[in-house]
């Protein structure tokens, strides 16, 4: 089967913080995963507050926001078979404490909130968040 897809991946400011974004594009590389586009950018709160919409009657989503729009983050387009559950498998479990053994957040993740990715998790969400960092 044949099913080429595109999916958002954000590293975040935990990460970039600590000089881990080539450590990470390597283990996406490494699982067949191409970074299509690439870009470091520092987006407002208002802008995470957008982008993470989806969460606002979450009560950590203040903290969120401001976490995102805390320090630079690099914003890629990853495509390959089955990306966006790849790229889900690849990060591991939300809570870096429940990753398994040798995903991103198991690795590098410092917490639930200091988790070190985002990745989309639909296809619709994947074209949305990919149009939310590259349509100009
Ligand atoms: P994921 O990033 O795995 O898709 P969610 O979409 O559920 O997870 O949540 C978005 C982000 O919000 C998470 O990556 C994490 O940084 C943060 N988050 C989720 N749940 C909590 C929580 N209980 N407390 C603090 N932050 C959280
Ligand atoms: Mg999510």
């Amino acid at each position: 089967m044949n099913n080429r897809e595109q999916t958002l991946s954000i590293i975040k400011p935990d990460a970039v913080e600590r000089n881990l974004i080539d450590d990470i594009k390597k283990i996406f590389i490494s699982n067949n995963i191409n970074i299509k586009n690439s870009k470091k950018i520092h987006i407002t709160k208002d802008e995470a507050a957008e982008f993470y919409k989806v969460h606002q009657s979450k009560p950590f989503y203040n903290d969120l926001c401001a976490y995102l729009s805390s320090g630079p983050i690099v914003v890629m387009i990853l495509e390959g078979e089955n990306a966006i559950l790849a790229n889900r498998k690849i990060m591991g479990a939300t809570d870096p404490r429940k990753a398994e053994e040798n995903t991103i957040r198991k690795l590098y993740g410092i917490s639930i909130d200091k988790n070190s990715v985002h990745g989309s998790d639909s296809k619709e969400n994947a074209k949305k968040e990919i149009d939310f960092f590259f349509k100009d």
